[in-house]
């Protein structure tokens, strides 16, 4: 399904024209117009899914492959000591562009790029808590 109001249906599905890494039948991987860092793509799947959880299962276990080949390029090509892959869903989780993508942000050491959190501490009630949500 395409939805005709998403710019990343467009980008997919070239009907905007963006700098292509790679392409195959289910996802096109562009350069992010906001790079965190030189060389941040996105993998955008060619069906619109908002989420992950919107994202048929077929079309996710062909994403971490496509994450491990793009990713390795460009880890390689720009001489990357480290990389994150990194997807966010929701606007209380940063996402911006309701269209499934996964961020390939490529690192180096002693670069200024922010990707993560202050550690808290697990409590025996939390624990407890998402414990039961599991229980079946
Ligand atoms: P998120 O915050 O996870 O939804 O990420 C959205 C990303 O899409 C941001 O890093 C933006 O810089 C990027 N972005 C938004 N519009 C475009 C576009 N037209 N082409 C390439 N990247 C875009
Ligand atoms: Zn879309």
């Amino acid at each position: 399904m395409r939805d005709d109001n998403c710019i990343f249906c467009k980008i997919a599905n070239g009907e905007i024209p963006a700098a292509t890494l790679y392409e195959d039948e289910d996802f096109r991987v562009i350069l992010d117009l906001g790079p965190a860092a030189k060389g941040h793509a996105l993998i955008l799947p060619k069906e619109h899914a908002a989420n992950l959880f919107e994202l048929p299962d077929e079309i996710a276990q062909k994403v971490l492959p496509v994450a491990k080949r793009v990713g390795a390029r460009l880890f390689k090509g720009l001489d990357c000591d480290g990389f994150n892959v990194v997807q966010n869903n929701g606007e209380a989780a940063g996402q911006t562009v309701f269209h499934f993508h996964v961020h390939l942000i490529p690192r180096h050491k002693g670069d200024t790029v922010k990707v993560g959190w202050v550690p808290g501490r697990l409590t025996d009630e939390d624990k407890k808590e998402i414990l039961d949500l599991f229980e079946e």
